[in-house]
């Protein structure tokens, strides 16, 4: 048997990492069985329609290296892939149950609906369909509907027995069919509910194995009434576990942690964030932590997936992302980094250098900004202790004496290169007998203004240039009295 998956997003402008994670494991898992993976977009409710919101699907998607066999935009032998351009074709089925009677047509008026749910508050009931309309004959509704008096069609739910399925990591659920309403399979503009547009589409498009979020776990058994009525073979259901941010709370938008897009902003690489997402809920079996996209396939399996919720643990993917920003090329390093440097008023200084002194130490790219504030802009406040270091055996009067001499041997040197301020403060130190560090030290703070900095006093000359450089010595010596 030939696999056939999908994920099938409702378009809503963002990309949930709980929804990016099914994506990847449904893609994974085709892959590794050399199955079709079909994307499919759920957007039969209209009313929650967003602008563009395909189109982030598309990009996220490519974006994180996912390439889909069957879909709305490369085509395919199941087509159309867009709900709302299938919509003719659920009507037919659910009046195929109507004739089996295991659907009928329901007139129930909102406002009726209404009275008795209110009804049924009042005696501390909760409202469940009726079944109000069930034994209307069929001429009459037809005659009501060629009328043209509003109707939706219900499903007809047994009222005793259960309705179940198995699923692959929470194993057989059941629930009472007692307990569960008479649904809308159309509404009353002509579209299909959600739910019955999912099963005719899973069906019809020849889907075997279906991933998603447990959050549908629990209308699964519903649905999976509609495959027995008409007689369909279910697909396999394999339901993820929640995405928490803690024990109790799942990630949200609210806090700004739940989307794709969120951590892309926060300056995290798709790589990381795809390599960590995969293994929130999935393990290899083995200690390995570091996954290229072919080594996610060859090791994903079924039986790796978690059946407890997996707990985002953000210092775990910023550890990941430093990570991934090390093993970067310099210039694969600057092309990312840019945006940052751009923001922070630096992109003009050399950025090799740049690349050298931040790449080790940046966990996100969106640090950039605040870990560079001192190459933009000095902080001409600082305070003379700042000179005073122990280790490097500097304080404000060795300070003094250092930029006294440092300054007119830099102003008077040629070329404004690191090899050549190198080579001058160095043979400075070793004529006056100083540690490095000692003659160091003082000139890094008068160009930064700051104890700790990525890159040494040599990197930070170069950057900033000749002028502002001495500029800031000066400045410093001045300070110094
Ligand atoms: N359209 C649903 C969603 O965006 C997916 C449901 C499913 O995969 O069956 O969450």
């Amino acid at each position: 048997m030939e696999v056939r998956t999908r994920f099938a997003p409702s378009p809503t402008g963002y990309m949930h990492l709980g929804g990016m994670r099914t994506a990847l494991y449904t893609y994974l898992f085709t892959r590794k069985y050399g199955g079709k993976f079909v994307l499919r977009i759920e957007d039969t409710d209209q009313a929650r329609y967003v602008e563009g919101a395909t189109e982030v699907i598309y990009r996220t998607l490519r974006d994180i290296g996912l390439t889909w066999d069957e879909g709305p935009d490369v085509g395919g032998a199941y087509g159309p892939y867009i709900q709302s351009a299938r919509k003719d074709m659920y009507l037919p089925y659910a009046k195929q149950l109507v004739e089996q009677g295991k659907a009928y047509y329901c007139f129930c008026t909102n406002e009726a609906l209404e009275a008795r749910r209110a009804a049924a508050a009042e005696r501390g009931e909760t409202f469940k369909y009726d079944k109000h309309c069930l034994n209307i004959p069929r001429e009459e509704a037809e005659r009501r509907i060629a009328a043209g008096e509003p109707y939706v069609i219900r499903q007809n739910v047994p009222t005793s027995g259960e309705a179940s399925f198995d699923d692959v990591i929470f194993g057989h659920i059941a629930v009472d069919c007692a307990e569960l309403d008479d649904m809308i399979l159309i509404k009353a503009d002509g579209m299909p509910t959600y739910n019955f547009a999912n099963v005719i589409d899973d069906h019809t498009m020849g889907i075997t194995h279906v991933l998603r979020g447990s959050e549908y776990l629990s209308s699964t058994p519903k649905y999976n009434l509609l495959y027995e009525a008409f007689g369909w073979e279910k697909p396999v259901y394999i339901h993820l576990t929640n995405i928490m941010r803690d024990a109790t709370h799942k990630l949200s938008k609210r806090t700004g942690d739940a989307y794709y897009e969120d951590y892309i902003s926060k300056g995290y690489l798709m790589e990381a964030i795809r390599n960590y997402v995969a293994l929130l809920g999935w393990n290899p079996g083995d200690e390995r932590e570091f996954f290229t996209m072919d080594e996610l396939i060859e090791a994903f399996s079924l039986e790796g997936l978690s059946k407890s919720p997996a707990i985002f643990d953000v210092n775990k993917l910023t550890w990941m992302n430093a990570e991934y920003i090390r093993r970067l090329s310099g210039e694969a390093f600057t092309q990312h980094a840019l945006p940052y440097y751009a923001q922070a008023g630096i992109a003009g200084m050399d950025h090799a250098v740049l690349a050298r002194i931040l790449q080790p130490r940046t966990e996100t790219f969106a640090q950039i900004p605040e870990m560079v504030d001192f190459l933009a802009k000095l902080d001409e406040d600082y305070s003379v202790e700042l000179f005073t270091n122990k280790k490097s055996k500097t304080n404000p009067d060795v300070a003094r004496d250092v930029l006294c001499a440092v300054l007119p041997a830099l102003s008077a040197l040629p070329d404004w290169t690191e090899e050549a301020i190198h080579d001058l403060l160095i043979g400075m130190a070793a004529e006056r007998g100083l540690k490095n560090g000692t003659l160091l030290w003082p000139v890094r703070i008068a160009l930064a203004g700051k104890q700790v900095t990525p890159g040494g006093a040599i990197e930070i000359a170069v950057l900033l240039g000749r002028e502002e450089a001495l500029r800031r010595l000066a400045l410093g010596l001045s300070k110094l009295g």
